[in-house]
């Protein structure tokens, strides 16, 4: 669904406003930057990066280090503990406590510790942290060291001054996962050069339920997206040899269903059916499993009834025998204490940690306490949990230990500062930032606005980074505006880079509150355009709880007024989850959906209003029209087809896949071959894509399949392949994807198995559809 920039040209002679556009289009959009980051063939891509190298053979070590283990040293190996239990003061202030550091580390020999206390610590500080704790380890009878684990999840965002990518919701915006792979390196660098071995990262939960808090640490709504995204995280972040002093280990999070609560609230119950657990929410964790994924964190609820922490299905039979995971499995925040208190399938703490232990975790985040230890002990004793169990959880601990180079270095290095915010980092962040920016509409091509025009900017995202950057970042809810770079622009910052005394501000509203409304409308009668940035302020987990999807009514309030001024209104959307916005989409003429692009947005997002760059996201879920419009992008076709109930349910605000450009591209030449062809022969797809528009610009190339008749009612359509391309004016790529019947036609039957079953398939590419048949 692209603009024909021709055609609009020719029709703004006749708009209001065609000096804006005509003045930007002219001259001085800037060549698009060089395209470092492509990506020809989602499966070619995804086929390298789940390529792995044997690692180097631990066994012996291993084994002989267990053997000489006592219970306590081996149980203390399974426990994490919080940076509070080694330290004490807060935020700069914090110090290692020297008796609590000897007690946690030494008496009981905990193998992990995690996060920060308060705040983000400088690189130094975390240094002086790190270097006390394996300082510690090496004073215990066996030396073996800890390992500190952190949640760096858009960058090293627990360190100041790192840099810090897009959020992951707009990382899939990108469909660009060699963007994500870069990103990904310079994340894990920049937690390397901290001192720190293990990030719990990536989120690998699909964001199929828009009111969940986490939505926006997801990769959207699609599993075969989520799924070469996250392998492309992971790859980044662990690299070819997660030894080496620029990479670390990921913990694939939160294993499984934690993203689908039925009431949208955190940690609340989902409920999904074997074959749907298998077919929608379980690829993206095998794939990242086949790509090397070191650790896997579990997911907080339930599913079933069945809480993920006592789910022996899910954390053994599935994730060890059948994909033959080898890392170790990591609670999360207080889950076998919550096994009791919250979801009381336990009497008490030690029956959870019987539970827990034997369903397959492998080390408890406790984490502020004891318990854990001194319960499975008893346990242990008791020969209720028998030593085998503990010898597997701590020979997989001590493996991950070796491979990420503890052993070797187990102290912070200090000559990997260097490899710390460079300037090469940055502008990867900035790429990310601006590859994210998903323009939704564009009435008359209002975009790309001209720099000598008087812009009114308002709303509450324009003028501050915490919203760009969403939570974790610094803070756990990312909202300490001290911690924030000054060196960095909002949004209205960088657009008065760019149109400097042009700019008129005015606040408008609060995220629910009205401020100065009379004013901005005031403001807009003198303006030539209103650039309205509304959306959410930070939030996760609990804190970002809602109960009603709608944007809320102070926003809405402000758009509709400024709106009725018939003054151009360009919405800016800076949210972490589609807020329903239906009363003020119509009334908009532009709006560009910027995600949580972090530090580099503001810049981003002037860029492309102004068309420094020229747009090329795709959203990466169903925008719903309506509170209880849920639906996504892959539902069965009568949903949108059988209107003899009047109900028809698909009807998005902005469809999956959508994203504008400021060019045009022109799909032809769509072939299939064979034809026919058996259940087992690869299919082979051709498509040649040309920009048929007058500026560079990148497009991602998404090819649906559908499944025409199956014995379980299709999806009616599921994204199979894509490719990000940047193609200059006139310039024509022919792409070729080869589908794989078992894994790409395949669907999960009843029989919770995948299943090829004969007849037609459709592919449709842009616009253009071609039949093939399986016999
Ligand atoms: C979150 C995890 C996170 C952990 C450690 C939990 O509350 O659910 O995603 O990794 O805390 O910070």
């Amino acid at each position: 669904m692209k603009l024909c920039l021709l055609v609009l040209i020719l029709a703004l002679g006749t708009t209001s406003f065609c000096p804006l556009v005509q003045q930007t289009l002219s001259a001085n959009a800037p060549a698009l930057q060089p395209s470092t980051f492509e990506v020809e063939d989602s499966d070619a891509y995804f086929q390298k990066a789940t390529a792995r190298k044997n690692g180097k053979d631990f066994s012996k070590e291993i084994a002989s280090l267990v053997s000489r283990m006592t219970l306590e040293e081996k149980v203390g190996q399974m426990t994490q503990l919080e940076i509070g239990m080694i330290t004490r003061g807060e935020g700069d202030n914090i110090q290692i406590d020297p008796e609590k550091l000897e007690k946690a580390v030494v008496k009981y020999g905990a193998g992990s510790i995690l996060n920060v206390k308060d705040q983000a610590l400088t690189v130094d500080k975390w240094h002086e942290i790190l270097g006390a704790i394996q300082t510690a380890s090496q004073r215990t009878r066996l030396k073996i060291p800890v390992i500190y684990g952190i949640d760096s999840i858009h960058g090293a965002n627990y360190v100041q001054g790192s840099t810090l990518f897009p959020q992951e919701i707009g990382m899939a915006a990108s469909w660009n996962p060699a963007l994500m792979q870069r990103g990904a390196e310079v994340s894990a660098a920049e937690t390397r050069a901290a001192g720190i071995p293990w990030t719990f990262s990536p989120v690998l939960d699909l964001g199929r339920q828009p009111l969940w808090p986490r939505f926006w640490e997801t990769f959207g709504e699609d599993p075969y997206l989520a799924t070469v995204m996250g392998v492309a995280f992971v790859r980044g972040v662990e690299g070819d040899d997660v030894s080496s002093s620029k990479n670390v280990a990921t913990s694939l999070k939160h294993y499984v269903g934690y993203s689908f609560p039925l009431t949208g609230r955190d940690r609340t119950p989902a409920w999904i059916p074997e074959n749907y657990m298998r077919e929608y929410f379980l690829p993206t964790f095998a794939a990242a499993v086949k790509a090397g994924a070191r650790t896997i964190m579990v997911n907080s609820a339930e599913v079933n009834g069945v809480p993920g922490h006592i789910n022996h299905h899910l954390l053994t039979d599935v994730l060890r025998n059948e994909w033959g995971f080898d890392g170790f499995v990591v609670s999360d925040w207080q889950d076998i204490k919550k096994l009791v208190t919250e979801w009381r399938v336990a009497a008490d703490e030690k029956e959870a940690t019987r539970l827990s232990i034997l369903a397959g975790v492998d080390m408890s985040m406790v984490p502020s306490d004891y318990s854990f230890s001194d319960l499975l002990i008893q346990l242990v004793n008791e020969k209720k949990v028998p030593m085998s169990r503990i010898d597997e959880a701590v020979s997989r601990i001590l493996l991950v230990k070796h491979q990420v180079g503890l052993f070797d270095r187990p102290m912070p290095d200090a000559s990997l500062k260097a490899n710390f915010a460079t300037d090469e980092s940055r502008a990867v962040a900035l790429e990310a930032a601006r590859e994210t920016m998903t323009l939704l509409k564009n009435d008359g091509n209002l975009l790309p606005l001209a720099k000598d025009r008087n812009i009114l900017v308002t709303g509450p995202t324009a003028d501050s980074l915490i919203p760009l950057s969403n939570g974790w970042t610094y803070v756990w809810q990312g909202n300490n505006s001290a911690l924030y770079p000054k060196d960095r622009s909002t949004v209205l910052q960088a657009i008065r880079t760019k149109a400097g005394d042009k700019v008129t501000y005015v606040p408008g509203v609060s995220f629910d509150k009205e401020i100065d409304i009379e004013a901005a409308v005031q403001a807009a009668k003198s303006a030539d355009v209103v650039v309205l940035c509304i959306g959410e302020s930070s939030y996760t987990e609990t804190p970002g709880n809602i109960t009603d999807l709608t944007m809320s009514e102070p926003q809405l309030k402000l758009a509709e007024r400024l709106e009725a001024t018939g003054k151009p209104v360009v919405l800016v959307l800076v949210e972490g989850r589609p807020r329903v916005i239906n009363r003020i989409v119509d009334g908009a003429k532009g709006i560009l959906m910027a995600y949580n692009p972090s530090n580099e947005g503001g810049t981003a997002i002037a860029d492309v209003l102004f068309g420094d760059y020229n747009p090329s996201g795709r959203l990466p879920f169903s925008y719903p029209r309506t509170p209880n419009g849920l639906i996504t992008y892959d539902h069965k076709l009568f949903e949108t087809e059988n209107t003899s109930y009047g109900n028809t349910a698909f009807t998005p605000q902005f469809e999956f896949g959508s994203g504008l450009s400021y060019t045009t591209f022109a799909y032809t030449n769509l072939q299939v071959s064979p034809k026919t062809g058996r259940t087992n022969d690869p299919v082979k797809i051709n498509v040649t894509v040309t920009n048929t528009g007058q500026r560079a610009g990148k497009e991602a190339v998404i090819v649906y399949v559908r499944d025409v008749v199956a014995s379980l009612s299709p999806a009616g359509k599921r994204v199979r392949r894509f490719a990000k391309i940047s193609l200059a004016p006139g310039q024509s790529r022919t792409l070729t994807f080869t589908l794989r019947p078992a894994d790409d036609l395949s669907f999960i039957g009843t029989n919770n198995k995948p299943v090829v079953e004969p007849g037609d398939f459709e592919v449709m590419v842009g616009g253009l559809k071609q039949t093939f048949n399986l016999h």
